[in-house]
């Protein structure tokens, strides 16, 4: 690109890497002056910064980046009060863009009628039988927090270090005091969007990976693996992402998602959830005649959650592996009052303690105000992963061993959240999580490294073979 940093890639409208030199005329008219075309010219594979060694599958990082712009060009934003599956109709025309991809690559691949896609590299091994199936996921859609529409991604290409500026918004800056991860990626490509929209490399970084890993793998038949499944999600944004999955469909015997921060984690362990929802009710009359008769559930709701801790189980005075209750939603009236209050801990056990501590709040409450009751009903969300991944130590075994022989080490890290997952391995399928370049995600911050999408890539295709290397 023509200088550094701050040089936007503003393309309008969808297409191949429009920023190359050959197009940039073109790329940027009609577009305000004050836009720069950024020249992706993607620098040889030596100026990697020596932590990137340059082992393993030589996956194409050029096409691996052209892809990625193509799908984040297309608004998959997750609408989480829309009725319908998948919630945006985006997430069908990015799914049926890696049917046809997928096909061109010689895979089969479907998109089924809620906007899944799956698709089945078939062993290439004599001792196939002997094999599971391995299954790779990424989802399709986007968070609602920052707007998915009109994505314009600014490529950097050897990124020279400091702050960088996004051109659609001067307030909106990455700071390396925000990201102290950018300090060791100078020289690399990094993307970002123009600052009014999010990126979506949450998770379209995943989808491109998989999606050159799965290239790489039909390019070099030599490379001995078993059946590999790709699966392809949507809605995980809403809580919806294996709503509609199949696990029979799927068949496999372990599944990773590429849906991780930065680089070289594998995410092992996830919160355990539970949902209370606390339904205060009252006796509403009219104020002028109500001495003696009302009981407002607004005052009673109010006093329960002024009980509730907020020196600690609370998320704004916790971390690291503490778990807190979050009242995150309020409606209602002086006649009834609803409250959701999200239930978190790594340790199972703990939830059901955060859920006694708030029914007997809810008790105090009740003899506080005579003639009001409190029902809290607590429905389970999902179970920390690691509690599922200890039934299949391979898993994560295999995923540490994969990168090893990259020349790199795992870092084995939790999720104060939840991830698709968490869910999938509770309904026995284990999946940790593997870092996929993604940084900030759900921001207009947000931003991508195309190395560590790269060496998430080639790991993926080192993970296929670890597991077909030991049968049983
Ligand atoms: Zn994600």
């Amino acid at each position: 690109m023509r200088g550094h940093g701050q040089q936007g890639g503003r393309r309008p409208g969808r297409g191949p890497l429009a920023a190359l030199p050959s197009e940039a005329g073109s790329g940027s008219s009609g577009v305000s002056s004050a836009a720069e075309v950024c020249q992706v010219l993607l620098l040889p594979r030596k100026v990697f910064k020596p932590h990137f060694p340059n082992k393993g599958a030589a996956v194409n990082r050029r096409r691996l980046l052209e892809r990625f712009l193509q799908y984040v060009q297309i608004d998959t934003t997750a609408r989480e009060a829309a009725p319908q599956y998948p919630s945006s109709v985006g997430q069908l025309e990015l799914g049926r863009l890696l049917v046809e991809q997928l096909r061109a690559l010689g895979i089969d691949a479907q998109q089924d009628q809620h906007g899944i896609v799956m698709a089945t590299i078939p062993a290439n091994v004599g001792h196939a039988s002997n094999l599971p199936v391995i299954a790779l996921c990424a989802h399709l859609d986007t968070s609602f927090e920052t707007s998915g529409a009109s994505v314009k991604p600014q490529v950097i290409d050897n990124y020279p270090g400091g702050d960088i500026l996004l051109p659609g918004d001067p307030n909106r800056v990455i700071r390396v005091a925000d990201n102290p991860e950018l300090d060791r990626l100078r020289g690399c490509t990094l993307v970002t969007s123009d600052g009014t929209t999010l990126l979506g490399a949450d998770d379209k970084a995943g989808v491109a990976v998989i999606i050159e890993a799965a290239a790489w793998l039909m390019e070099h038949p030599q490379v001995p693996h078993g059946p590999i499944r790709l699966v392809f999600t949507c809605d995980e944004e809403i809580g919806r992402g294996v709503e509609k999955l199949d696990l029979d469909k799927i068949g496999a015997a372990v599944c990773y998602t590429l849906d991780g921060r930065g680089s070289d984690e594998i995410d092992v362990e996830t919160f355990s959830a539970d949902l209370a929802t606390v339904v205060v009710s009252g006796r509403n009359i009219h104020p002028s005649i109500a001495k003696g008769r009302m009981v407002n559930a607004l005052r009673a709701a109010g006093e329960l959650l002024a009980r509730l801790p907020r020196d600690r189980l609370a998320p704004e005075a916790t971390e690291g592996r503490q778990g807190f209750l979050h009242p995150y939603d309020i409606s209602g009236g002086v006649a009834e009052v609803t409250i959701k209050v999200l239930l978190r801990d790594f340790d199972s056990a703990k939830l059901a303690e955060q859920a006694d501590l708030l029914r007997r709040q809810a008790q105090q409450v009740m003899e506080a105000f005579p003639g009001s009751t409190i029902d809290v009903q607590v429905r389970p969300q999902y179970r920390n992963m690691a509690e599922g991944l200890k039934r299949e130590p391979r898993a994560v075994a295999y995923a540490q061993e994969a990168l090893s022989r990259l020349g790199r080490t795992a870092k084995l890290t939790f999720v104060r959240g939840g991830t698709d997952g968490s869910r999938l391995t509770e309904m026995g399928l284990p999946t940790p999580n593997l870092s996929c370049g993604q940084h900030n995600p759900h921001s207009p911050l947000e931003w991508a490294c195309l190395e560590e999408m790269e060496l998430a890539a080639r790991w993926v295709v080192e993970l296929v073979q670890v597991w077909a290397e030991k049968p049983g």
